[in-house]
């Protein structure tokens, strides 16, 4: 295990978190919700889809420290722990599919190690659960309470799978050992930070249109997802974390829309004169998505508070910021599969 930036001391009135999967997109964007709050934070990641420029702004602070470690492998965290923000995993399609059997095992192993280290520390954990465990739904929209349709030995199951598999363990926990354990059921969530070629459909869409390359719509386009604003996302995380729910809750944007219109969003929103072009879907693509919140809204006060128009204007102005060889640049990981 590797750390970086200078020796920090955690002052004892300081509240420590422990996330994993920081160097990504949602845990860079937590740490600095965390840091802003007041806590000490402990960031980890094996930098398999992360990277380090997310949160080397951080480093130089006295309340922050990176650790270069595989949650699969056993985690060693000395001294108090407070809370474990599990949010280490694959999670674009082209990633799972391409380690699939990585992506099972930060799901099972990395979180049977976060569990016991939350026991051995009575920590709170909140882990990073998502709508995939619904698979291509036949409830329409979907709440907690439906159970989900999922191809477990389908290309996507490696990924759907080991996220029902975490859910189960949690509860087990919760259950067994009175663990205090939140679940947070994500759905489709954009912002800066997103690596421009992970294959997710608003990077992709906006990078395109960047490039000046054709809209990519696999299918027809009619299949529906919901998109929420990284902003109100860790809002709801946060307050989930602060709230005493240990069922899972629903975060994630009610509009909807078709993958079809939202490339015609997009190509209105860059003013490109692109075209869309279609190309095959890719099996089990669930056919449709959209949170009910109900449950977030009761339990936790909580509702998105950015819309589709403001949030993308956002990540359209963040993407074109980026340099001409960043937004050149191929996807350039090697994956392994050991
Ligand atoms: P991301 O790929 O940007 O971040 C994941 C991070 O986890 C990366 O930094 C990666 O290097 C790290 N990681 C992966 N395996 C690891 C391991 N074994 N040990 C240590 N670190 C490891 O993805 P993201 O969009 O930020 O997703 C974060 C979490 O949120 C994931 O658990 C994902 O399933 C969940 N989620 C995200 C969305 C979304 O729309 N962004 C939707 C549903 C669920
Ligand atoms: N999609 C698309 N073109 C792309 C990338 C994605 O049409 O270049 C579609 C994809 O088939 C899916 C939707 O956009 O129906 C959302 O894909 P994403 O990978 O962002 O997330 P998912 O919700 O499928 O996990």
């Amino acid at each position: 295990m590797l750390s970086l930036g200078k020796k920090k001391h955690t002052k004892s009135h300081m509240k420590k978190v422990l996330i994993t999967g920081a160097a990504g997109f949602l845990g860079s964007h937590l740490c600095d919700r965390f840091i802003k709050e007041g806590y000490y934070v402990i960031a980890m990641d094996n930098l398999i889809t992360g990277d380090l420029k997310n949160i080397e702004h951080l480093f130089s602070l006295e309340q922050f420290e990176f650790q270069h470690h595989d949650v699969t492998k056993f985690i060693h965290v000395p001294g108090k722990l407070d809370y474990i923000l599990h949010f280490a995993s694959p999670a674009s399609p082209i990633d799972y599919l391409k380690i699939p059997i990585k992506t099972l095992k930060v799901g099972a192993l990395g979180t049977h190690n976060l569990l016991g280290l939350a026991k051995e520390k009575k920590a709170r954990i909140l882990i990073a659960s998502t709508s995939e465990i619904y698979g291509d739904p036949l409830v329409h929209p979907q709440n907690e309470d439906y159970y989900g349709n999922v191809n477990t030995i389908g290309p996507r199951g490696v990924y759907d799978e080991a996220k029902r598999f975490q859910e189960s363990i949690t509860m087990a926990y919760h259950r067994i050992h009175g663990l205090e354990t939140r679940i947070v059921r994500i759905f489709n969530t954009y912002g800066s930070r997103m690596r421009l070629n992970d294959g997710r459909v608003v990077p992709a869409f906006i990078g395109q249109a960047l490039r000046g390359e054709d809209l990519t719509v696999f299918g027809d386009g009619s299949q529906t997802r919901s998109f929420c604003y990284v902003d109100d996302q860790v809002e709801g995380i946060y307050r989930l974390l602060l709230s005493d729910y240990a069922e899972p809750i629903n975060i994630g944007n009610p509009h909807e829309t078709t993958i079809k219109e939202f490339a015609e969003e997009i190509i209105k929103l860059t003013g490109t004169d692109q075209k869309i072009i279609y190309k095959p879907l890719p099996q089990d693509d669930p056919m449709q998505r959209q949170p009910d919140i109900t449950r977030a809204k009761e339990i936790l006060g909580w509702e998105p508070k950015v819309d589709r128009a403001e949030g993308l204007k956002i990540v359209y102005e963040y993407f074109k910021s980026l340099s001409p060889e960043e937004l050149q640049k191929k996807e350039h990981r090697n994956f392994s599969n050991r």
